[in-house]
């Protein structure tokens, strides 16, 4: 009989990792005693939200699986500061129902400012740990909205954190990973909700960064580019839809959206595995239609996710079990259509095709410890269609590096959320405090009781010569 729990990633399924055992803590006076207690029998722990991550970072082979989905306490929203404290646990619907009803029929709606686009069903504490990004427009990592939040450390201390106290902690959890100790609860910045109009247009890459700044300049604090995926067509990530949300009076009446339901989206998915011309002039179709309808700038961030697509898709289309892998790859505004006319060879020659892309922006992080947006940046994403054997995982792996390899020659970066496939030198160079925050881990877990596949993957690249 094999010991231990079957764990695997929810988006990409690439991350299988038998972990010891899994228990869910349902306050922080419980992680402090699972932790102690580990520490006592000597057990490794990993941590995970949701589990969508792609790089193998909330499991740990061998280790107890702390799942933190049960911390969902929800505290008082302070109207006068725009605050909430909430736990790690919860869901950003979740999060969202929480905050309308305690406020229900009180004006303004104090609301969350971002979320991540394409899945709702991430945790808070997941979004600190790989401090997440949304389509806002002039925003930055989510660590902008983090005024303070509880940890319990490697030895199952419960400390504060935040930018006066346990500064350290504050800047290595935030984009952490996990590897620094069980956020449970996070005291966040909230904005007051407002109502946004959505302008749509078709356009080409070349005006996109110009088009977004105007639209920013005149009311829009949201918006994105969904580019053509037909890599057949000269519009082959060049022509795309720009979406933007600006911010109308509370008084405009609002009708309910024409919104893709989940068949719309099923059909969407199986079109852009089989007819990628087709599926761009159905969505920007769809798109051209909703111009102008009105939404609140929160749940307007909210998506359709569909669960195990894959798998039915699959068994539809009769072919090789295979995921998408998603990439993110940052460039600065100046550098995008060039950045995006040689993807677009590199994605030809790889011969590995795109089911999804986007392009949006990024304010500078300047507080946390392994930043991502060490600049301002264009963020262009691509989903990858990745078959599930040797041969089909080594192609999108190999696509991914040359991808990095573009950003970085561009002056740009990668995020480290989705894979663990980039080679140590482009590590180094997106990331120069890569090594330092491996130490600072060491010094703060030095017996290593918190450990993930993704953090043993590094140590052990950064061990070598
Ligand atoms: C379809 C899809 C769309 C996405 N879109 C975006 C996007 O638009 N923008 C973006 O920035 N990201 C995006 N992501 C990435 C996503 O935001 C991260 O993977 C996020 O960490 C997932 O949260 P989770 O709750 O699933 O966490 P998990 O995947 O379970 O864990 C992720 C990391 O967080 C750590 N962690 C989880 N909970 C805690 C806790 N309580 N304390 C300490 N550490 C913890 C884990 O150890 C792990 O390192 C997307 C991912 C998918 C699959």
């Amino acid at each position: 009989m094999t010991a231990g729990v079957l764990c695997n990633d929810v988006h990409s399924r690439l991350n299988p990792v038998r972990v010891a055992g899994v228990k869910q803590p349902r306050s922080t006076a419980e992680v402090a005693d699972l932790l102690r207690q580990a520490t006592r029998m000597r057990q490794c722990v990993s941590v995970c939200g949701a589990r969508h991550a792609m790089g193998g970072q909330q499991f740990g082979e061998g280790t107890l699986l702390l799942d933190c989905r049960g911390l969902k306490d929800l505290g008082e929203v302070d109207r006068e500061r725009g605050l909430v404290e909430a736990g790690a646990g919860l869901t950003w619907p979740e999060l969202i129902a929480g905050l309308h009803a305690q406020q229900e029929g009180m004006s303004p709606v104090w609301s969350i400012r971002q979320k991540q686009t394409g899945a709702d069903d991430l945790t808070l504490g997941g979004a600190l740990a790989a401090n997440i990004h949304g389509r806002g427009l002039h925003m930055e990592p989510i660590i902008g909205d983090v005024e303070a939040f509880t940890l319990v450390d490697a030895s199952g201390r419960t400390l504060r954190c935040c930018r006066a106290k346990n500064t350290e902690l504050f800047r290595c959890a935030i984009g952490g990973y996990g590897c620094f100790g069980v956020i449970t609860s996070v005291q966040l910045r909230l904005a007051p909700r407002v109502k946004v109009e959505r302008l749509v247009e078709i356009t080409e890459i070349g005006k996109v960064i110009e088009l977004l700044e105007e639209r920013a300049a005149s009311g829009s604090r949201y918006g994105d580019f969904q580019f053509s995926i037909d890599e057949c067509s000269p519009d082959f990530l060049k022509l795309g839809v720009l979406s933007s949300y600006r911010v109308v009076e509370e008084s405009r009446h609002m009708e309910p959206a024409a919104e893709l339901g989940t068949e719309d989206w099923e059909e969407l998915i199986h079109l852009a595995h089989t007819d990628r011309a087709k599926v761009f002039e159905v969505y920007s179709h769809h798109y051209l239609r909703s111009h102008g309808s009105l939404y609140w700038s929160d749940t307007h961030q909210l998506s359709v996710y569909l669960q195990d697509y894959h798998c039915h898709l699959d068994a539809r289309l009769e072919a090789p079990a295979a995921t998408e892998m998603i990439t993110e790859l940052y460039v600065p505004p100046a550098q995008l259509a060039e950045f995006m006319g040689r993807a677009a060879e590199i994605l030809r020659s790889s011969e590995v095709p795109v089911i999804y892309g986007t392009v949006r922006l990024i304010e500078p992080d300047t507080e946390s410890a392994l930043p991502w947006a060490g600049e301002r940046f264009a963020c262009v994403i691509f989903n990858l269609h990745t078959e599930h054997h040797g041969a089909g995982i080594e192609r999108s792996a190999e696509t991914f590096r040359q991808l990095i390899d573009l950003a970085l020659s561009l002056g740009g970066s990668y995020f480290l959320t989705y894979h663990r496939w980039a080679r140590r030198d482009q590590i180094e160079r997106a990331y120069p405090a890569f090594r330092e925050f491996l130490r600072t881990k060491e010094r703060h877990d030095p017996g290593g009781r918190i450990q993930s596949e993704w953090w043993r993957h590094y140590r052990d690249l950064f061990a070598a010569p």
